[in-house]
């Protein structure tokens, strides 16, 4: 049984009809990409699976429950965490208190701690910036913190919307190099990405989404070979 499985997936938004049957796999331990345009639902395929939009039809099954069957407020407890585009993270609030709201249904000062030490070796500048505003960080700075604030739930799975967006290549470089550790230690990644060849090369499997269904799907080894990827996602060689 995959770990994730989505099955005949549609969303509206109003009369927008965002996805439509969607059909997805995330087995555990697996970086898994969504790729695809602007506008093709990727985001809205992981706002799906952390119940922040509701699908009209199909299935979101996360080990083995029925997430479209279970009250909003039991979502956060299964082990989901999204780092969304845009990374939202606190400008206000110091990198160290933004860690802290990720970990709020932890009431164990000493694991929010000891996990707060693991987001730090993986993410040693934001240890270095613990007491800076977040608000005052360079993007690349606060995506680590976005990532690393959902870190704090401890996941299984980890959705992260976008890593890249606006980011100059060195910084995604460590990004990336980043996300395949976290992945090492255990958590599943599914992530959404329009550098299309940067995701091919750090995930298992990819999936390309166009106008809300899957047009392409398989390894991603496969993927950053096939012809049609090469022109239509990866821009030649
Ligand atoms: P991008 O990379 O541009 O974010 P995407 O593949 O993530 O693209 P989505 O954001 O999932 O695409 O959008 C899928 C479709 O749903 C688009 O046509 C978009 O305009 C529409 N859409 C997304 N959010 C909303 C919303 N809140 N209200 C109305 N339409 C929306």
């Amino acid at each position: 049984m995959a770990m994730l499985e989505l099955a005949g997936v549609h969303v509206y938004y109003g009369h927008v009809h965002a996805l439509k049957g969607i059909d997805l796999e995330v087995e555990e331990g697996e970086i898994v990409a969504l790729l695809g345009a602007n506008g093709a639902g990727k985001s809205t395929t992981l706002r799906a699976i952390s119940g922040l939009v509701r699908p009209r039809e199909g299935s979101i099954r996360f080990q083995g429950q029925d997430l479209l069957r279970l009250p909003a407020h039991q979502l956060p407890a299964l082990g989901i965490a999204h780092a969304p585009e845009g990374r939202r993270v606190f400008g206000p609030l110091t990198v160290e208190e933004n860690l802290t709201l990720g970990a709020y249904r932890q009431a164990d000062r000493a694991v929010v701690e000891e996990t707060r030490r693991w987001v730090f070796d993986l993410f040693p500048r934001l240890q270095e910036r613990r007491r800076q505003l977040a608000g005052t960080m360079s993007g690349g700075e606060q995506q680590m913190l976005a990532i690393g604030r959902a870190l704090m739930s401890r996941p299984r799975l980890l959705l992260l919307d976008e890593p890249s967006l606006g980011l100059a290549p060195l910084v995604v470089r460590q990004i990336f190099h980043t996300i395949r550790e976290i992945n090492r230690q255990g958590v599943t990644v599914l992530l959404v990405e329009q550098n299309a060849r940067a995701a091919l090369k750090l995930a298992h499997r990819a999936y390309v989404l166009e106008t809300g269904t899957v047009a392409v799907a398989g390894p991603a080894g496969e993927l950053l070979r096939d012809p049609r990827m090469q022109e239509a996602y990866l821009g030649g060689r």
